[in-house]
């Protein structure tokens, strides 16, 4: 059976960590001068080995052979830590249930003494999402803990862990893995793995999972089955769906050259390919970047930033700004290809456009007037929100929960009905008002919509179910879609504004 990497290649053993060094050595020599504390935080990010540590500490702590720096894995204490079915290394997830019963047991189990081991060992994880209660039970355990009792809390979130708490426990900080150290790992798995990976595609894997090993390994997982032979960039780039300079630099090509059809139908092309309209405004922001600096270090002009010379330094602000403003916006909204494409007609009229800036202005003039704008605009913004904020909140949540939670209500559908699942999976559920989810079908979709509208009580079952309140739904038919942009009033303003023209659509 296949294992995946992530648990094959857990860390049984001390020497088995990559990175954490300092801590790997403070355990150790703890457990050598049989100094071990009896209540420890292991804090840090995802995927930096926090559980695993424990478990390996746990094991170093009660192995039959032990106290040990280095646990046999053979006993059957070791076998037992390692499957998790110890009865004397209690595993607490803090994020389930928030912990109110696991407390309440250990309050309840604390005093017993281990069952065969040497020590009861408790680890708790994602401490900081206890109840307050649980953790003033936790506390009074600590307060008088009997001697064969360890503590290891783990957490993402110290800070969110009350002072009483942390107070009375030896802390650590995992950080997360580097690029050297991740590179080392997979070198070493891909030798008896026997699988090649070429030495950037590691790179572009740990950008997408931030130093998180697990998410690392998790992406190699896929990668084997979704590579031939050897894993490249490119494979990585497709499955994370990560966009290349070259698709972005047809994008800003045909802006520079105020060129909207074409600009849009590169763009098409990359949502096409399956890109993720976020990834590609990050790509253009990316890569404005890369021509701002070019442009004040006037290096070396490649083809491609030679052909940027067409823009000054203050467009390339302005542009850079105005992508980053439509990349949080993409975030909130439900219309990110529209979204996408307005993004694209603001920068096309940016271009070119009649400056009323001084030559001689300098780029930190340019970048102190950006400033105060955005200040002037966040009070605004921060007054406006504040008003609204305060009646949107619940029925906003509850909006977020329903659209942005689309891919749960999906799965509770299929587990009702695979056919019905197929059917509203072809609708896009667009927005949530007055208890009303509108989902949309493309116009070739309309028998789709029919048997929804068909099952319509069903779904609105299923919905008012997972979001804990009554949900209907209303579909509509979408016309040709691609047309709606030209009728957008942001658009429509966008054009007017700047003079604008609107150049027939090809297709
Ligand atoms: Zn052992």
């Amino acid at each position: 059976m296949y294992k995946v990497l992530a648990r094959k290649y857990r860390p049984q053993n001390f020497d088995d960590f990559v990175g954490q060094g300092t801590i790997v050595n403070t355990l150790k020599r703890a457990i050598e001068k049989n100094k071990t504390a009896y209540a420890y935080i292991f804090a840090g990010p995802r995927g930096s080995g926090k559980t695993s540590m424990a478990r390996v500490f746990a094991k170093a702590l009660n192995c039959e052979k032990g106290p040990t720096t280095n646990p046999c894995n053979k006993c059957e204490i070791c076998n037992e830590i390692t499957a998790g079915t110890s009865l004397d290394v209690i595993e607490i997830d803090g994020a389930s249930n928030r912990g109110i019963e696991e407390i309440r047991a250990l309050r309840e189990n604390v005093n017993l003494r281990p069952s065969k081991a040497r020590y009861k060992i408790y680890v708790i994880d994602e401490v900081h999402m206890l109840t307050t209660e649980a953790f003033n039970a936790l506390l009074k355990t600590l307060e008088e803990p009997p001697e064969y009792v360890k503590f290891i809390f783990a957490t993402t979130a110290p800070e969110k862990i009350p002072p009483t708490i942390i107070s009375r426990c030896q802390r650590f900080d995992f950080k997360p893995l580097t690029l050297k150290e991740i590179e080392k790992k997979i070198s070493e798995i891909s030798k008896k793995e026997n699988f090649k990976i070429e030495k950037g595609a590691i790179s572009v894997i740990n950008e997408f999972a931030n130093g998180s090993l697990r998410d690392v390994l998790s992406i190699v997982d896929q990668l084997i089955v979704f590579s031939e032979g050897k894993i490249t960039i490119e494979d990585v780039r497709k499955l994370l769906g990560i966009v290349d300079e070259k698709g972005i630099d047809e994008i800003l090509k045909s802006i520079v050259s105020k060129n909207i059809n074409q600009a849009i139908s590169s763009l098409h092309k990359l949502i096409s390919e399956g890109k993720d309209p976020v990834l590609i405004i990050e790509g253009i922001i990316k890569r404005l970047r890369d021509i701002l600096v070019f442009k004040i270090e006037d290096g070396e002009k490649g083809e491609i930033f030679s052909y940027f010379d067409k823009m000054t330094t203050d467009e390339i602000l302005q542009a850079s700004s105005l992508s980053i403003e439509f990349k949080e916006k993409l975030r909130r909204e439900t219309q990110p290809i529209l979204l996408t494409e307005i993004l694209i007609f603001k920068l096309v009229s940016l271009i070119g456009k009649e400056t009323q800036k001084e030559d001689n202005l300098t780029i930190f003039d340019i970048v102190n007037e950006e400033k105060n704008k955005k200040i002037d605009e966040k009070e605004q913004e921060k007054e406006d929100k504040e008003k609204k904020e305060i009646d949107e909140t619940r029925d906003r949540e509850k909006t977020d929960d329903i659209i942005g939670n689309w891919h749960i209500v999906l799965k509770k559908i299929k587990e009702k009905s695979r056919i019905l699942e197929a059917a509203i999976r072809e609708g896009k559920p667009e927005r949530f008002e007055d208890g009303i989810l509108s989902i949309s079908f493309e116009e070739n979709f309309e028998f789709h919509k029919k048997r929804v509208d068909e099952n319509r009580k069903t779904i609105e079952k299923i919905i008012s179910k997972i979001s804990g309140k009554e949900v209907k739904i209303e579909t509509f038919l979408k016309k040709n879609s691609k047309k709606s942009i030209l009728d957008d009033e942001e658009v429509k303003k966008i054009i007017t504004e700047f003079n604008g023209q609107v150049i027939e659509r090809e297709d």
